[in-house]
């Protein structure tokens, strides 16, 4: 008798070239019996950051093994994939993706991975929030054009017209468009990321659907306790303490949600690839001193020493230890996409509500 291992290495190869082909076969791999749901199939799913691999394990259940690849920890706004990581992906039968400009790598990695794996993008159908960015860098000469062959047409002209009232040439300004990909620091958006998810696996392995189907509602309802019990536990900060000040622009959807106000940013971006520059810096501890915001917020991985310093000349505390692009290892306080929500909405009532009302 075939396995279903054998059936499927059989059929998979290069079924995937064009996305979104129907995939029959899978109906009659999996025997359609009571016990359906308790079996395992032979693909393998690749997601690109760990926490939407733990996402999409919830919908995947115990009938596919969801891996990662992004390692822990690992900031996915600069993250460089290597050889062995093209090689994951060209190897992989599904791949799943932020999209909404999180992976600034993704074009390159997914034209130079080859294969023919289904594409699944989490965030499909979300419009993100546009973002201007204003940076000004002081560079050497040759940086500066270096940096000046990078900048698209546009930002050339951009560049050329600000320039032109200015003799200065140590420093620039430069403009950037972005869009803040953040959307899964509030949990709501995260149910149109299990719904695309749900719908891509069905779409690949339709012997699976009511599995990924009823996994999915199960998750989307976790997914709804954790906004509710957020809006909870936000409710003993007064709305007007409800201020942020964080490492880069990534609590914009979460301040919306739950009434906050982000105060500024220690890196102006929704990237993490951009410095401040020393003005940018000063502007930052005044707001933070005219607004009374009483802590910087860090995510892991992030630096703390410049937040050290703006903190100490502001006055305020550095809260640090926030999983905000990266679950913890498992025997950490945030293994999981809902335990990092929770440890950062706790780490930040903490610090707000205590500045409001317990010490006065
Ligand atoms: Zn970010």
């Amino acid at each position: 008798m075939m396995t279903l291992k054998s059936i499927l290495s059989g059929l998979l190869v290069g079924l995937w070239l064009v996305l979104g082909a129907s995939t029959d076969v899978y109906v009659h791999a999996a025997t359609p019996t009571p016990e359906a749901t308790t079996e395992t199939v032979a693909l393998r799913v690749v997601a690109i950051e760990p926490f939407l691999a733990d996402i999409a394990q919830n919908v995947a259940g115990e009938r596919l093994k969801v891996a990662s690849l992004i390692p822990l920890g690992v900031d996915p706004h600069s993250f460089e994939p290597t050889p062995n990581d093209l090689r994951t992906l060209a190897e992989s039968d599904v791949v799943i993706v932020h999209g909404a400009g999180l992976e600034e790598f993704l074009q390159d990695l997914l034209a130079s991975a080859g294969g023919s794996y289904y594409l699944i993008e989490a965030t499909k159908g979300l419009t993100p929030r546009g973002w201007d960015v204003e940076h000004q860098e002081e560079m050497h000469p040759h940086e500066a054009e270096e940096q000046e062959a990078e900048l698209s047409a546009e930002e050339k002209v951009s560049e050329a017209v600000s320039e032109e009232g200015s003799e200065e040439v140590h420093s620039e300004i430069h403009h950037h468009h972005e869009v803040d990909p953040h959307f899964w620091l509030d949990p709501n958006y995260v149910i149109r990321y299990v719904e695309n998810i749900r719908d891509g696996l069905s779409q690949v392995d339709p012997a699976g659907a009511t599995l990924y189907a009823q996994n999915a509602d199960a998750y989307i309802a976790q997914l709804q306790e954790l906004d509710r019990w957020i809006v909870a536990q936000v409710a003993q900060i007064p709305p007007e303490h409800r201020l942020l000040v964080t490492n880069h622009e990534s609590f914009s959807y979460f301040a919306d949600r739950y009434g906050f106000q982000v105060i500024g940013t220690i890196l102006p971006g929704v990237s993490t690839g951009v410095s401040p520059s020393a003005q940018q810096l000063a502007q930052l501890i005044d707001l933070i001193r005219e607004t009374g915001a009483p802590a910087i917020f860090l995510e892991t991985g992030s630096n703390p020493q410049l937040a050290e310093q703006i903190a100490r000349e502001a006055g305020v505390q550095v809260v640090s230890g926030l999983y905000t692009h990266s679950p913890s290892p498992p025997d950490g306080p945030a293994p999981t996409y809902l335990d990092m929500i929770r440890y950062n909405t706790t780490l930040i009532v903490e610090a707000l509500r205590w500045e409001s009302g317990a010490q006065e």
